[in-house]
């Protein structure tokens, strides 16, 4: 269902909070040396981002009962997000996005989406290995991808063995 004035205002304020914590949380992972891939290539509008929004919570939020009823609270009645999963080991939610609709791929509420929809998949950038849903036009771009091709285009290896490298260490 289409967001009406008060929840886009509400989400107004969250996605405010959102893009707070995710610059305070950047920036602490800066100070300790951190440093996330590049994001390369464009959104493609596939939507798969949308089939199965999934968010991995604080261990306080997955074990205090009431901190978890209010975040699933939240996510439904705010996000429109309902539980469909639980993964323990990952301590992630998954949904059921009831703004998606399926038949067009497309957001009936796009212009106040959460925050989380709108950062996929910088999160992830910050991974050893980061894996972006298939078909996703993103990708990942090693810092240093310029000088890392130069330094393969200075040995002696196959073509076969050069694009297998430069797609294992994120050059293109
Ligand atoms: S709110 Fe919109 S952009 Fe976010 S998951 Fe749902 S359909 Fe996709
Ligand atoms: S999965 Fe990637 S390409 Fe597809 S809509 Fe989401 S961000 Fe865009």
């Amino acid at each position: 269902m289409q967001d009406g004035p008060i929840r886009r205002t509400v989400k107004a304020t969250a996605l405010g909070v959102f893009h707070l914590n995710l610059w305070a949380d950047r920036a602490r992972r800066a100070a300790l040396g951190e440093r996330p891939y590049r994001l390369g290539g464009a959104c493609r509008r596939c939507a798969a981002c949308c089939e199965a929004p999934a968010v991995r919570v604080h261990a306080l939020v997955w074990l205090a009962p009431l901190l978890r009823r209010s975040f699933l609270w939240w996510q439904e009645k705010v996000n429109g997000f309902v539980l469909v999963d639980a993964r323990r080991r990952e301590r992630t939610f998954v949904f059921r996005c009831t703004h998606f609709d399926r038949a067009t791929r497309s957001c009936d509420s796009y212009a106040s989406r959460p925050g989380m929809c709108r950062d996929y998949p910088r999160a992830l950038l910050y991974q050893a290995s980061p894996e972006l849903l298939p078909g996703c036009g993103y990708r990942p771009l090693a810092r240093n991808a310029a000088a890392l091709k130069r330094a393969l285009d200075a040995r002696p290896l196959s073509a076969e063995q050069r694009e297998r490298l430069a797609r294992q260490l994120y050059l293109e």
